[in-house]
């Protein structure tokens, strides 16, 4: 009860310490999972990764937009001069990737070509035709408007070429071409002229659309599972299915999309991942980020309940220390007292009694011999915690050990009522152990049977073989141990916390000291106990020690 009452008053010392620490972990913790369920909520891992997305689609455009720009070029480097159909045939001989070529000379010179070897195909002969009629009838209405902005566009970026797009019918289907318009070598502000020509709808999407996606990322590692492959399309504005895809394009729908805005207009650029959604990366980093956090609270929780029961333990044992240390000196002083008491009397000489003499020399040499045996189970303890401790070892007669160790407290035991017995079997082997040392043991169990029994007072001594070893058993009819007390009595300074045990003296180390002993030979102790049944404590010894030390 008075060592509960103890705990009490050390727990709120122990529970600000642990303020201390839980008040923050928990603050940290929960601001983590607030952290992360603002990101869920807002799906900011999803809007990083379009915003990301959207800056690679931006770049992708201006690099294809500067592709588009050179081949433009270097087409218009090589057009000819003249409106000679001869020379538009051997530029788009040398030009597989045009379809058709035009010039108006400014001088009310037209001249349209396509691709001689494709006129086989009916579906080609008739988009030339429509173009080319097309075109003629343009000329009159736009040309100033195409020729005024060639020029601005010469005066601000240098460029000679002035992109667009171009619908056609081939067969059923409209579909998308790419048109570059440029004043030729031979125009003059006199005879403005102009000039173009129509890119061949599959070579933009089997050749230059392809080389030009795969281009805008390169290096991309196909075994690297933790960074997904980026799949880039182009798709005509009006349609969902993709126009051209770049090497990691595994279907489905683009997660970002971004229309052309210069070249290619009508165009869509669009990108996503391959085999996976930037939903379920988000999901997958969120759920990582929850793990860890649980991870972590657990490990924090494991590690402050560990700190609890340390900081607890160490808070104890410094109590019980301060215990021992008060427990001690009461014990020093009670038989000193006694000492100093009975010599003065015997001193002043006014003991003519023999008899009473004789008793108070007797008082005398029984307190001065309970004052050895405390301090030596004090120098024992000492040297064990220091581990300074040595044993010697001997082989020994244990039975007469036992029985001479017994014979010299026989009488004060059974002066103080005791009924004591004593079954010692003579037969049992010889022991290796230190005589004095198991001495020792079996006087504190004595010690402690004769303190701890109140009523009805008995101790029995037995020795015996034991199957592979030797018990020896102190019994007695005393007040008893709880048993969730069986262990604790073992540790050092730990006395029961009951008023019957507080009003005995005591230091808490005679049971511990006796747990050391039985240890260093091997043997073990142990106890059979309730309340007010009385205890049996009973030391093991094995034999093989002695085998052993042979
Ligand atoms: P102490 O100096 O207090 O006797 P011990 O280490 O010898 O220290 O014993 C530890 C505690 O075990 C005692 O305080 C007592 O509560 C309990 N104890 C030991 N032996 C007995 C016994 N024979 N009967 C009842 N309680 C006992």
């Amino acid at each position: 009860m008075k060592l509960q009452l103890r705990h009490w008053s050390e727990r709120p010392r122990i529970l600000v310490l642990m303020l201390a620490v839980v008040l923050p972990a928990m603050a940290l913790i929960v601001f983590g999972v607030v952290h992360l369920r603002s990101i869920q909520r807002d799906k900011a891992i999803e809007a990083a990764f379009q915003r990301n997305y959207q800056q690679v689609l931006a770049i992708a455009e201006k690099q294809i937009d500067e592709r588009a720009y050179e081949m433009a070029e270097d087409a218009r480097a090589k057009f000819p001069d003249t409106g000679n159909a001869d020379d538009l045939n051997s530029f788009l001989a040398e030009h597989p990737d045009i379809a058709h070529a035009f010039l108006w000379t400014g001088k009310g010179e037209y001249e349209f070509r396509s691709q001689a070897k494709r006129m086989r195909d009916r579906q080609f002969c008739t988009e030339s035709q429509t173009i080319s009629s097309d075109l003629g009838s343009w000329w009159d209405m736009e040309s100033k408007t195409v020729i005024g902005r060639i020029k601005k566009l010469e005066a601000k970026e240098g460029r000679h070429v002035f992109i667009a797009n171009n619908w056609v019918t081939r067969g059923e289907k409209m579909q998308y071409q790419t048109l570059v318009l440029f004043r030729p070598t031979g125009s003059t502000s006199e005879h403005p002229a102009l000039a173009g020509f129509i890119y061949d709808t599959d070579y933009l999407k089997n050749s230059f659309f392809p080389q030009a996606l795969n281009d805008v990322l390169p290096d991309q590692n196909q075994d690297d599972m933790s960074h997904p492959q980026k799949g880039l399309m182009v798709r005509v504005e009006k349609e969902e299915y993709p126009f051209a895809t770049s090497m990691y394009w595994d279907g489905g729908s683009p997660e970002v999309e971004r229309p052309f805005e210069s070249v290619f207009p009508g165009m869509v650029l669009g990108i996503k991942l391959r085999g996976t959604t930037i939903a379920s990366i988000s999901e997958h980093l969120l759920r990582t980020n929850f793990l860890v956090l649980g991870a972590l609270s657990l490990l924090m929780g494991a590690g402050l309940i560990l700190t609890y029961r340390n900081v607890s333990r160490e808070l104890a044992l410094a109590k019980l220390k301060s215990d021992f240390v008060s427990n001690v000196s009461h014990e020093l002083r009670t038989p000193l007292a006694l000492i100093r008491l009975y010599a003065e009397t015997l001193e002043l000489g006014r003991i003519s009694n023999s008899g009473k003499q004789q008793e108070y020399y007797e008082i005398i040499r029984k307190e001065s011999e309970r004052l050895t045996s405390l301090i030596n189970n004090i120098l024992d303890f000492s040297r064990i915690e220091s581990g300074k401790k040595e044993y010697t070892f001997r082989e020994t007669n244990v039975a007469d050990l036992v029985r001479s160790t017994l014979e010299s407290y026989r009488f004060e035991i059974e002066q103080n009522g005791f009924q004591f017995e004593q079954k010692i079997d003579e037969n049992v082997p010889p022991l290796w152990v230190d005589r004095e040392a198991i001495a020792r043991s079996l006087l504190n169990l004595v010690n402690n049977a004769v303190k701890y029994s109140a009523n009805e007072k008995y101790l029995g001594v037995r020795l015996y073989r034991h199957n592979s070893g030797v018990n020896l058993e102190v019994v007695d009819h005393g007040i008893g141990i709880p048993a969730k007390e069986h262990l604790k009595i073992f540790e050092k300074f730990y006395r029961v916390g009951d008023p019957l045990v507080h009003n005995t003296k005591g230091s808490g180390l005679g049971l511990s000291l006796v747990c050391h002993i039985v240890q260093a030979h091997g043997g073990e102790v142990a106890v059979e106990s309730a309340p007010g049944k009385g205890s049996k404590f009973i030391i093991t010894l094995p034999l093989q020690r002695l085998v052993g030390q042979e």
